[in-house]
């Protein structure tokens, strides 16, 4: 019965963990100043929190399927919402976008045609904003194996992204003043570690030595 379960949970989570943070909650009450804007998957097995060890209060997190960001100018959408509100009002200055190997949504990506009949609204999701690492990854790499295919279309769409972020005009302007980082990560659900793109070697590697912040194509001149 997961309602049962859930409740359950909540109870549990109010008589220990609210209890001995009570101090945290008290000053959450008078607003919040988050450092991060977390963008990722909404699929179930990636846990923002859990995964960077972080508190109530740390992470603004926008989630959708596939970690896609629409591009400024397009419809209205939530993210571009979400990422207003991050940098200008809360004064964000680090953004991760972070995908996940294992990604439903890349691997309906592979196989676009099959959904539009039985799931237009992902269909018409993935066609609109992932199309670009659709296009390239089946134009350039056909030969690879499945595997291979799925990993590297999860790499591009990351990259397509951050590109995606850069086209809004509050991002612009703080990457322009140098105030705004972009970071660019995979969460490998089966070594529970992160991999970041490293643009040094253009590949994405251990985060260990990091954080390797993709290069700022926006920045300042003089
Ligand atoms: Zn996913």
């Amino acid at each position: 019965m997961p309602m049962k379960r859930l409740i359950q949970g909540l109870n549990e989570f109010h008589d220990n963990y609210f209890s001995t943070h009570r101090e945290l909650f008290e000053q959450l009450t008078h607003g919040q100043a988050p450092d991060v804007l977390f963008i990722t998957c909404s699929d179930s097995r990636i846990d923002p929190n859990l995964l960077t060890q972080t508190q109530p209060g740390e992470l603004f997190i926008i989630r959708n399927v596939g970690n896609i960001i629409p591009p400024y100018g397009g419809l209205n959408s939530g993210e571009g919402a979400g990422i207003e509100y991050a940098v200008y009002a809360l004064g964000i200055k680090e953004i991760i976008i972070c995908g996940h190997t294992h990604c439903g949504a890349m691997k309906g990506l592979l196989q676009l045609n099959k959904l539009s009949e039985e799931m237009p609204l992902v269909y018409d999701w993935l066609k609109c904003y992932a199309e670009a690492t659709r296009r390239l990854v089946k134009d350039n790499y056909k030969d690879y194996d499945p595997e291979k295919l799925l990993k590297l279309t999860i790499e591009q769409n990351i990259l397509t992204q951050i590109e995606n972020l850069e086209t809004y005009p509050v991002i612009r302007s703080k990457m322009h003043s140098g105030e705004l980082n972009l970071h660019a990560w995979i969460y490998e659900i089966e070594t529970g570690e992160i991999l970041a793109y490293n643009a040094d070697v253009a590949k994405f590697t251990p985060l260990e030595k990091g954080p390797f912040p993709v290069p700022n194509p926006l920045a300042a001149l003089h």
